[in-house]
């Protein structure tokens, strides 16, 4: 889709729809149109509908009952695809008082584009003394009846991508924080004549129109989807590209490996449980969680960690730390555990709420045990180290106080950027592995930009499995990690330019790296069996930091354990390089040549070259990737 020239990870000709939805008086138009201000000046393609507008055009004759109101926004909702299907940049100001229609929309706009809620929260005093178009003041004088937030009902959005308070914030900062949330949607330069990126809107004009409600035109596999900021649920499984495998038709029901456990283990309460639980939540001590807290979460969330139902209390803590084992025997390498400050606890709770950094309740926790193994010990154990300089050690040696441990009860998943595009969970991969008709699937792991001789190794596995899950870490990493957003869009350009699409999935993986290299090699395999894969490629010192841990151990770890119990069969690869003799990728398993014709870069040396302004070689990164580093680094330095 994209063309050679472009190594743009944006959109290039997917538009995207801002729904804002509040209160009457709340400021949604005035903020949406400010935002229409300012992308106008920067060229982009915009329009704004507004619910009063709109009523009086397109829904002349409805009124105000629950249908009506339903049926009004049906329709600005399909007239919104319409155009995001064209490449606008769509915003809605409509008061949209109820959850399931919003809903039903942004599943119709999410097939052809991009979907944003904003939820302009700002409280029903401020909007009554606003009382901009005066129905406060007539509903209070028994003029009208069925006022939104008065005395008719206002579904607030359970994970909007946004949400403005008005109260006390200028309408100029609520725009910024809109357009922030834009940037990597909407392309800033203006379109270009002839069409391409931002083409002019036509409703039922030239080409195939994406309808709305039926299946759109499908996205291209390269095509981006923003992903939901602070989603409940994680975005379904973009349609792509379904094209059946070969083996597909003599055999209709792929095998999908079992769960780690023997079913998946998802911790997102249903949700007519939310608002309950919400309610009980807001009365619980609070807990902020880390990044590493807010990744694990949300692995325990959508089943990411199947068998674990919450945080491990003592005695599987103890078998985990001492045996890589749960302790009924089952196989888990790494302990998931929830530190709590000790004065948290000094009540006596039995529950605590948890929360993202901004204070936003995601979960709570049962209080099943409190315990406190001895951190020192844990380190050497698991990280084979008790160097403070270990990362992994350092966060075992920093906790805040003793273990909790418990299950979860998830009410929504931690808010994570838009541009890391779709993160699929593992029942979502699943099905999308089993409608392509993949029997076998390697999983991919990694926290590092993406370069050919990772490219070799997916190829020299998709010559034997039937699809390949590349599954980004994209949690917690190190501070000097290439950030889990240039990845992503790293290897969005990979696989534009270099890879069948029916037979790759690109979803990013929740998780936060622990550096514990062996130990987490055995940790990524049971995961991504969860995800439903048969193979896991494992490189020379997978999930490895510095030299703590042998070339060959994360690959010898899985010795340890009987095949069957592991159920997911580790692909171990050696590191892949440029052979200038050879005229081609390859290993030193297949060129007998001497290192002098290989073409190798360490990290530290691609790093070097990108602050001295050069890309590193195309035999050792496609150009496309390389110039998105380029820029990437850049940008971090400027
Ligand atoms: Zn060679």
């Amino acid at each position: 889709m994209a063309t050679a020239t472009s190594a743009s990870p944006r959109p290039s000709h997917h538009g995207v729809t801002v729904w804002f939805t509040g209160l009457p008086s709340a400021g949604k138009t005035t903020v949406a149109n400010l935002v229409g201000e300012r992308l106008a000046e920067r060229g982009r393609p915009v329009e704004v509908l507004d619910g009063d507008v709109v009523r009086a055009h397109l829904s002349r004759g409805l009124g105000f009952s629950k249908e009506d109101r339903d049926e009004n926004i049906r329709r600005i909702g399909y007239v919104a695809g319409l155009l995001t299907g064209h490449g606008v940049t769509v915003l809605v100001s409509a008061i949209s008082p109820y959850r399931a229609v919003r809903d039903e929309v942004r599943a119709a706009v999410e097939r052809v584009g991009g979907f944003v809620e904003v939820h302009v929260a700002t409280d029903l005093a401020t909007c009554r003394a606003r009382d901009v178009k005066g129905l406060y003041a007539r509903q209070a004088r028994g003029e009208l009846a069925g006022l939104t937030g008065v005395d008719d009902p206002y579904e607030p959005p359970l994970a909007p991508e946004l949400v403005l308070d008005t109260a006390d914030e200028p309408p100029e900062a609520s725009a910024t924080q809109v357009l922030t949330l834009l940037e990597p949607l909407t392309p800033s330069t203006p379109a270009p004549p002839g069409g391409g990126r931002g083409a002019p809107a036509t409703i039922g004009g030239r080409g195939a129109p994406p309808t709305i409600g039926g299946r759109g035109a499908p996205p291209t596999t390269g095509g981006w989807a923003p992903n939901r900021e602070g989603s409940r649920r994680p975005e379904a499984a973009r349609p792509a590209v379904h094209s059946p495998h070969p083996h597909s038709s003599h055999s209709p029901q792929p095998h999908s490996p079992d769960p780690h456990g023997g079913r998946l283990i998802e911790r997102l309460v249903p949700e007519d449980q939310v608002e309950e639980l919400a309610a009980e939540a807001a009365r619980l001590p609070a807990v902020a969680l880390d990044g590493r807290g807010l990744a694990d979460l949300e692995c325990l969330a959508v089943g990411a960690f199947s068998p674990l139902t919450g945080f491990l209390g003592a005695a599987d803590h103890t078998a985990v730390v001492e045996r890589g084992r749960l302790a009924d025997g089952r196989v888990w390498t790494l302990p998931v555990a929830l530190a709590v400050p000790a004065e948290v606890l000094a009540s006596g709770p039995d529950r605590l709420a948890l929360t993202d950094p901004a204070g936003v309740v995601l979960a709570t926790v049962d209080i099943e045990e409190v315990h406190d193994p001895d951190p020192a010990t844990e380190a050497k154990l698991v990280f084979e180290t008790d160097d403070p300089a270990h990362p992994g050690v350092a966060a075992t040696l920093a906790r805040p106080g003793p273990l909790v441990g418990g299950p979860v009860h998830v009410l929504r998943l931690p808010a994570t950027p838009a541009e890391l595009g779709p993160r699929l969970t593992p029942a979502q991969v699943r099905a999308e592995a089993a409608a392509r008709g993949w029997r076998t699937m390697a999983g991919f792991q990694t926290r590092n930009p993406v370069h050919r001789a990772h490219e070799y190794l997916h190829k020299v596995a998709l010559e034997h499995v039937d699809g390949l899950l590349l599954h980004p870490l994209v949690g917690q990493t190190k501070d000097d990690d290439v950030p889990a957003t240039l990845r992503m869009a790293c290897y969005r350009v990979l696989l534009e330019g270099y890879y069948p699409p029916d037979r790759v999935l690109l979803s990013a993986f929740p998780a936060a790296m622990r550096y514990a290299g062996p130990r987490e090699a055995v940790f990524h395999a049971l995961v991504r069996k969860n995800y439903g894969c048969t193979h896991l490629i494992v490189g020379r010192d997978h999930a490895g930091v510095g030299s703590y841990y042998g070339t060959y151990a994360a690959q010898e770890a899985f010795d340890a354990y009987d095949p069957g119990e592991l159920g997911i069969t580790p692909l171990k690869y050696e590191h892949a390089f440029f052979c200038r003799r050879c005229g081609a990728m390859a290993t030193s398993r297949t060129c007998p040549h001497p290192s002098e014709t290989r073409v190798h870069l360490s990290g530290t040396a691609v790093r070097e070259l990108l602050a001295g302004g050069q890309l590193p070689p195309p035999e050792f990164s496609r150009p496309e990737v390389a110039s998105l580093l380029a820029d990437g680094y850049r940008a971090q330095r400027g």
